[in-house]
């Protein structure tokens, strides 16, 4: 297939390319199916989330070059769900089709070092790091910049894993071992007030768009409650949106990004971690906002306008269910649904381990209180609590 300029518009009809199989993909293909686009989906499961709703779902793994480049010739601009594919992937993608977010933000994304390298060359606020590639270097870093401090594998790491906390001198050899060789980043440890993302969206013609400030909850270092707008001064959303945007722009992204901030004590804003793609913190979007993430994604690679992100609702709340929530066996659905509020989402996958992401509930609602309550009450009804 040609390669499209970068300012023309991809119409529906058209076929578009996602590499990754996972919820994420789903929940891209059901919008642009939506649209009257066609989806082919290439991952490494067969009966992926993602492939599930495909007009095609390709098996391959992302090294494979031949599979890929295939892949890629039958599709009209290209995508992804899962950020971790390889520059060799991209790059030959590049030549034949639009690839939206680049190569170049992928590179920089899936790497922490070289992503909070960027951060701070650029003038964004960011905790003090390290690149650590031996135990001196470590005992260095903790000397330079205090103890506690997180570790963090340099590369591939998602949910927390990957990472050590250092609460004393004495934890640094087991630290290092922990991180098998790998290079690694010293972090100092943010004493935060809370954690907070902003997903916005670029086009090919540079307009932009990002989404209320969103607060995230964790647990067990995976997320677990979002609301919507986050409980922050609004002189401090705009600043995250403002330092959201700087980074869209010098990136040059074309697609969606999500920037998660942590908020520190004293109120100022740090930059923990960028995602090229939509995110499990902008879920919500898809009952309470007037364009999904998912939907504006697609806008965005495929240079349409982008969608209004006003939320529909004064509030709107986001609980996970992790596969946990089947411990007693299946969910009790029917009870989590009956507040008539209470929105489902299930991705399709057949087998609930604890820790993996399984679906999750959405409520618009008058208040943030009520929005949390209510999808928190949902996720009770259902794990039979
Ligand atoms: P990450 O994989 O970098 O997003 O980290 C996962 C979670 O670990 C974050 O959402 C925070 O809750 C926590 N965390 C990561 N880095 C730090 C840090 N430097 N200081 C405090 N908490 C952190």
């Amino acid at each position: 297939m040609k390669s499209q300029s970068s300012d023309q518009s991809i119409l529906p009809g058209a076929v578009i390319g996602v590499l990754g199989g996972g919820q994420l993909g789903r929940m891209f293909a059901l919008e642009a199916r939506a649209m009257g686009y066609k989806i082919h989906v290439y991952s490494p499961e067969m009966d992926a989330p993602a492939g599930q709703i495909a007009d095609i779902e390709v098996v391959g793994q992302y090294e494979d070059e031949e599979k890929l480049t295939h892949f890629v010739k039958g599709v009209a601009a290209l995508t992804f769900e899962f950020e971790n594919v390889s520059a060799v992937a991209t790059s030959l993608a590049e030549k034949y089709v639009p690839v939206r977010p680049g190569g170049n933000v992928l590179h920089i994304s899936q790497h922490r070092l070289r992503e909070k390298t960027f951060l701070q060359s650029n003038g964004f606020p960011v905790t003090g790091f390290r690149s650590i590639n031996s135990l001196a270097e470590l005992e260095a870093a903790a000397a330079q910049l205090g103890i506690p401090a997180v570790l963090k594998t340099a590369g591939f790491g998602y949910d927390g894993k990957g990472q050590v906390k250092i609460k004393a001198i004495s934890e640094l050899p087991a630290a290092w071992k922990a991180m098998n060789g790998a290079e690694s980043v010293y972090e100092a440890f943010v004493d935060f007030e809370k954690e907070v993302s902003v997903i916005a969206a670029r086009n090919a013609k540079g307009d932009f768009a990002a989404y209320p400030v969103f607060e995230n909850s964790h647990a067990n270092h995976i997320l677990d409650v979002t609301f919507c707008p986050a409980a922050i001064p609004s002189e401090l959303a705009a600043e995250a949106v403002t330092i959201t945007r700087g980074i869209l722009e010098r990136l040059e992204v074309v697609g969606l990004l999500t920037v998660e901030f942590f908020v520190t004590k004293s109120g100022k804003l740090l930059v923990n971690e960028l995602a090229p793609r939509p995110h499990n913190s902008g879920h919500l979007t898809m009952d309470a906002c007037v364009t999904s993430q998912f939907e504006q994604q697609l806008r965005a690679v495929c240079n349409l306008p982008l969608g209004d992100t006003s939320l529909l609702a004064p509030a709107a709340a986001m609980a996970n269910l992790l596969g946990d929530v089947w411990a007693h066996g299946v969910p009790n659905w029917g009870a989590a649904l009956e507040d008539p509020q209470v929105k489902l989402h299930l991705y399709g996958k057949a087998e609930p381990r604890a820790g993996r992401k399984m679906g999750h509930f959405n409520v618009a609602g008058h208040s943030i209180q009520e929005a949390v309550a209510k999808v928190s009450k949902a996720r009770s009804l259902a794990a039979k609590l």
